[in-house]
């Protein structure tokens, strides 16, 4: 595991060379170079960097796919792709989308009032707009707004109110109506733990009857012309092709019947996201079963077989892939604050003129031990260490003297880990875990680990040219028993031995850019780390966009409370207080003031 998956999950965004995690790009910078240079302005906390070059690669892998795909299918329709902002609002990473998928005249899809505003402000004119979800009549008018104002906005329905709701605006008013599409309810599920936007019973979609009677009521208010895109959404994070072929082969037919039924304008099938990233960090390709190339192929070559059967022209394919465009960007970087075992340090051993017998032995063990040795010296000195702790227990050594033993057995252990990495000792490994104090919050920044137990790939930033031995459990800041990775022997995360009194050790998790950030939650009062955009370039890098993480004050405004109420009241206890002298509550006061104005993240020297 010393390249922690690094081939599984990194689709070689990132190489390991002399030691150091690099960016494999243009200048290849290290992810370390780049947080040093950060952190050299003071910034303490957690840090997310995005990374604009690499939403750039996956939307050119996803329209070089399909471009092919259509080429080798002679397939007549065009491809078309949204990205939906629900699984990315921030505003750096939505510019990063759209500055960097500009080329493809990429579009936004939006799932609410907040999210539509934020798609009319920022689509590129002549890109794409989809609205998904419920929507009330405001959020209907929104849509014929865009639409009056030149943007190229499809708003899907997903049941009969919302078509009654679209003929009263349009009866009303006499904006331009936007482009109509259907959101249809398909028999076939996804798989996978979010699947249940697919199925009958799934939360969105008309059902047979209801698309035919939203044929009827359209025709009948001379809306027909705008009905242009059938759409479907079977689930994100998709890990098997068969139900999305299923899904494809219904919405196809549907497609095909809307047509001949005599929906003459509509011309496009939105496919939806669950297009799935790869979080594993030990087997190859658990996620899914699928390469973006099948993807593609599939999709292109079934709509083509079903629209030459029935004799339908090919529509044009959307897709809304969220994950799957921006997971990779955005890369967690927190430093480690603590390894819990640390102060097991052989310089602290005190030993007496006389020791215990025990102590003696454990001594010999530390001195003796080698690589022939280390099992059967382990074993002992295990033994020897539950006698001591009984011994102690019933007050026949002192506090001293089980300091002593604790810190040479730890000793031990670590050298006979060392030594003998084997199966033999993995139990052991579980039992001797390290706990590495992680500087962040994992109900902010990892919330689907917390909430569906979602895998993201970690590792160090250091010392890549070592094994690391260390069994390890990662602990946040938070003060929730909930806010831990624990050590999993089925998938286990071993780091290395680092000394923090002497070096830094900072952890990076890979794939945060999805869903992350907008579903964080601040609990503890733990805010969105600090972030920062980076350019790769020929011959360096650029870091802009700098959003220090909320202070302290901030953070607490942003809740409902008084900033100046509370600030008042920190200042007049301080004032009225005894036994000081007025400089010395000045200096106080400011010293205040200083902690107020920073992150509510840690400030040790890490
Ligand atoms: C959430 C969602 C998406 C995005 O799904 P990903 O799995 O992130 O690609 C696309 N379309 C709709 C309608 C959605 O609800």
């Amino acid at each position: 595991m010393k390249n922690f998956g690094l081939d599984i999950w990194s689709n070689k965004n990132f190489i390991i060379e002399d030691g150091q995690l690099k960016l494999n790009y243009k200048s290849m910078p290290s992810l370390l170079e780049i947080v040093e240079e950060i952190r050299a302005d003071d910034v303490r906390g957690p840090i997310l960097l995005r990374f604009p070059h690499l939403i750039k690669r996956q939307i050119t892998s996803l329209y070089s796919y399909f471009d092919k795909a259509m080429k080798e299918n002679l397939y007549e329709g065009s491809f078309n792709a949204v990205f939906p902002l629900k699984v990315n609002q921030f505003p750096h990473a939505v510019e990063a989308v759209t500055s960097q998928g500009k080329d493809f005249n990429y579009g936004l899809e939006a799932g609410s009032k907040a999210e539509l505003i934020l798609a009319m402000s920022k689509t590129p004119y002549g890109a794409n707009i989809t609205v998904n979800g419920f929507k009330d009549k405001e959020m209907i008018t929104l849509g014929f707004i865009a639409a009056q104002s030149g943007h190229n906005i499809t708003i899907t329905i997903e049941g009969i109110g919302e078509l009654e709701t679209i003929i009263e605006v349009a009866q009303e008013c006499n904006l331009k109506v936007p482009n109509i599409g259907i959101r249809v309810r398909l028999h076939s599920a996804g798989s996978g733990i979010w699947a249940k936007s697919g199925g009958m019973d799934a939360k969105f979609g008309l059902t047979s009857t209801e698309i035919i009677e939203t044929i009827r009521l359209l025709r009948e208010q001379d809306l027909l012309q705008h009905l242009r895109m059938v759409h479907f959404h079977i689930g994100s994070q998709m890990s098997d092709i068969a139900p999305l072929k299923r899904a494809l082969r219904e919405a196809g037919n549907i497609y095909a019947e809307l047509k001949r039924m005599g929906a003459s304008a509509l011309d496009s099938i939105n496919i939806g996201g669950g297009l799935a990233v790869e979080y594993d960090q030990h087997t190859q390709s658990k996620a899914r079963n699928y390469s973006i190339e099948e993807f593609s192929n599939s999709v292109v070559f079934a709509l083509k077989e079903i629209m030459n059967a029935k004799n339908v022209k090919h529509p044009d394919i959307f897709t809304e892939s969220g994950r799957f465009i921006v997971a990779s960007h955005a890369v967690l970087i927190t430093p480690v604050l603590e390894l819990f075992t640390h102060d097991y340090q052989e310089h602290l051993l005190d030993f007496k003129e006389v020791n215990p017998p025990l102590i003696e032995e454990l001594i010999d063990l530390n001195k003796l031990l080698n690589n022939k040795n280390c099992t059967e010296y382990l074993h002992d000195a295990l033994d020897h260490m539950e006698s001591i702790l009984t011994l102690f227990d019933l007050g026949y050594i002192d506090l001293q003297d089980r300091s002593n033993a604790e810190i040479l057995v730890h000793n031990i252990i670590k050298k006979a880990l060392y030594l003998n990495p084997t199966d033999e000792l993995d139990q052991l490994h579980v039992r001797l875990q390290e706990r590495y104090l992680i500087n962040a919050s994992i109900f902010q920044s990892l919330p689907d680990y917390w909430g569906l137990d979602q895998n993201f790939p970690v590792m160090p930033l250091h010392h890549l040219n070592s094994t690391p031995i260390r069994a390890a459990s990662l602990w946040d800041i938070t003060c929730d028993s909930d806010g831990e990775i624990g050590f999993k022997p089925d998938r286990p995360l071993y780091l290395h031995d680092v000394n923090l009194d002497e070096e830094e050790y900072f952890l990076g998790f890979f794939n945060v850019g999805a869903y992350q950030e907008t579903l964080g939650m601040n609990h503890n009062l733990f805010t969105h780390p600090s972030e920062y955009t980076v350019h790769i370039n020929d011959t360096s890098y650029e870091i802009k966009n700098a959003i220090e993480s909320k202070n302290i004050l901030d953070i607490l405004e942003s809740i409902g409370y008084s900033k100046s109420e509370i600030l008042n009241n920190l200042k007049s206890d301080l004032l009225k207080s005894d036994f000081i002298t007025e400089q010395e509550k000045d200096d106080t006061l400011a010293k205040l003031e200083t902690f107020l104005e920073q992150n509510g993240y840690l400030r040790t020297t890490n």
